[in-house]
């Protein structure tokens, strides 16, 4: 586990069910702020069309993640639907040591682990409106196979139990109304 950074750079994480609409509320903040650094992770998921190496996430095969994790190279790791995720800790440490906001989107089991490392970060829980509309979201997305879709509802519903962990909760209803509570809640006003 990593030591606390003494700097001024603050850790925010937001987390929530695969289809509430991290990805569409992360590129959105960054659009409009681009002073935050947004961590890139690695996987072992396939990528999808459209999605760049090294931008969406490093894709790595089995083995070198294992790698990775063993060398001690990830802040945090976690198995998700059938796939590896973790933060590479090198790029965040130097990122909040140089004094930059920096953000981590990931999900539960990982963000267990960085409060853990970070008891001072910000995370922030996104639930939709309904289990019905994160169900056809998903499913509008049309990225995922019928199989991914099953694994990731079900986990949905383990995660959605979670939100009393978390500093502050969003229910992503209106994209816009969204957007700006999370504006909000990380002092960029
Ligand atoms: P996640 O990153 O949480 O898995 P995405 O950002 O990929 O989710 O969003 C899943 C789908 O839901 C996408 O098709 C996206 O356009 C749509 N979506 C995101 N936010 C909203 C919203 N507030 N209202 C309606 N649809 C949304
Ligand atoms: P997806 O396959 O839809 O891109 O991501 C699946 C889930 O993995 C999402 O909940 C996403 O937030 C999470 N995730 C992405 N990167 C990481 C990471 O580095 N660590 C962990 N623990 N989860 C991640």
């Amino acid at each position: 586990m990593a030591e606390e950074p003494s700097s001024s750079g603050r850790l925010f994480l937001i987390t929530g069910p695969s289809g509430v609409g991290k990805g569409t509320l992360v590129t959105a903040l960054l659009e409009r702020h681009p002073e935050i650094w947004l961590s890139i992770s690695a996987t072992t998921r396939s990528p999808r069309s459209g999605e760049v190496e090294g931008t969406s996430y490093f894709f790595l095969n089995r083995a070198d993640f294992d790698a990775k994790v063993s060398q001690g190279g990830l802040l945090e790791w976690a198995e998700f639907a059938g796939n590896c995720y973790g933060t590479p800790r090198e790029p965040v440490e130097a990122q909040l040591q140089a004094g930059r906001p920096v953000l981590l989107e990931i999900e539960l089991e990982g963000a267990r682990q960085v409060r853990r490392s970070f008891p001072s970060g910000f995370q922030i829980f996104i639930k939709p409106p309904s289990f019905e509309e994160l169900e056809r979201r998903i499913r509008g997305r049309g990225t995922d196979s019928e199989e991914a879709i099953v694994r990731r509802l079900e986990r949905a519903r383990v995660e959605l139990q979670a939100e009393s962990e978390f500093d502050a909760v969003i229910v992503n209803g209106d994209l816009t109304v969204a957007l700006q509570q999370l504006e909000q809640l990380m002092g960029l006003g």
